[in-house]
């Protein structure tokens, strides 16, 4: 008798602990997935306040994933939509600065990556604007990312298959050296794959009182992973690309310089330097930023290329 309540009690016990495993890791299992769609949703993005870097160019971006707005008494055009959970902070940085989103009438990408499409379809919706993104990005950015054959680590969940991004409507598709004009605005498509098929940098001139300056968007330089395996691992990037993206991005005059996460061109430090400037402008004068972060790009390409020789 005392042996079989022996024996209920540990199978009641064996239960409890179960019931108490299970329900941590069901916990964990929770935790895990808040964190993981919020990573999708905003990759944990804080906002930051908008402000004018020159002229009719403005950053309207979270405090790393950017979006830059050029206005123009034809419409404004809008550079990158960061994640799908970032819009709410574009939009509202829009709107604080005293534009209006239904003036936006050109979205452009920099790279069909979750962190800068994720967000393009809502703005889209918000804006009804017209969508431009070059060929070979195109049918990934039309696909959500379903279609990606490119791995890096914030697109990980997109490349898995496991998340894909809400899907814009694609109006133009475009090649290298492209043209996009509103009113007296002005974007060149200079296409730097490597970090995506059709990695797009956008240059345009900016006219900030009597200067003309230039301002280059680098599309991503971060070698695809694992670096070793990038020739054959996928078929759309090879290293003819990234030379040509090298070729490209030091041929351009760059002032301003301009990426699609605020820390690679060090926005931080700027925004400090500018409090105190006497010029707003002159901390985002950096053709010397621009070119050392080309030339370490390079040597981390150079490096990669010989691990794969080896
Ligand atoms: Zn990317």
């Amino acid at each position: 008798m005392i042996t079989a309540q022996k024996g209920t009690q540990g199978k009641s016990r064996k239960r409890q602990i179960l019931t108490v495993v299970g329900a941590f890791m069901v916990a964990v299992m929770v935790f895990l997935f808040t964190k993981w769609k919020e990573a999708s949703d905003n990759g944990g993005q804080l906002p930051l306040a908008p402000f004018r870097i020159a002229g009719n160019l403005y950053y309207v971006g979270t405090r790393d994933v950017t979006s830059f707005l050029l206005t123009g008494p034809k419409g404004h055009v809008l550079i990158d939509g960061g994640y799908p959970g970032t819009v709410p902070m574009i939009l509202k940085s829009i709107a604080t600065l005293g534009f209006a989103i239904k003036d936006v009438k050109i979205l452009l990408n920099s790279h069909a990556h979750l962190d800068h499409a994720g967000g393009l379809a809502a703005l889209q919706q918000a804006s009804g604007a017209k969508l431009w993104v070059s060929e070979a990005d195109a049918d990934i950015v039309a696909s959500g990312g379903a279609s990606d054959r490119n791995m890096v680590p914030v697109n990980l969940l997109v490349y898995l298959g496991l998340i894909d991004f809400p899907v814009p409507r694609v109006d133009h598709r475009f090649q290298d050296g492209a043209q996009v004009q509103l009113g007296p605005i002005q974007l060149t498509a200079h296409l730097t794959p490597g970090h995506t098929p059709g990695c797009t940098t956008w240059s345009f001139p900016v006219r900030d009182g009597n200067r003309e300056l230039l301002a280059v968007n680098v599309g991503g330089l971060t070698l695809p992973m694992p670096a070793s395996l990038f020739d054959w691992n996928y078929d759309s990037v090879t290293k003819q690309d990234f030379e040509h993206t090298f070729k490209t991005l030091r041929s351009l005059p760059a002032d301003i310089y301009l990426t699609p996460h605020a820390r690679a061109f060090s926005l931080k430090r700027k925004l400090g330097e500018r409090a105190n400037a006497q010029d707003s402008v002159a901390p985002f004068l950096d053709r010397a930023g621009y070119l050392e972060d080309i030339g370490k790009a390079e040597v981390a390409f150079r490096k990669a290329l010989q691990e794969q020789q080896k």
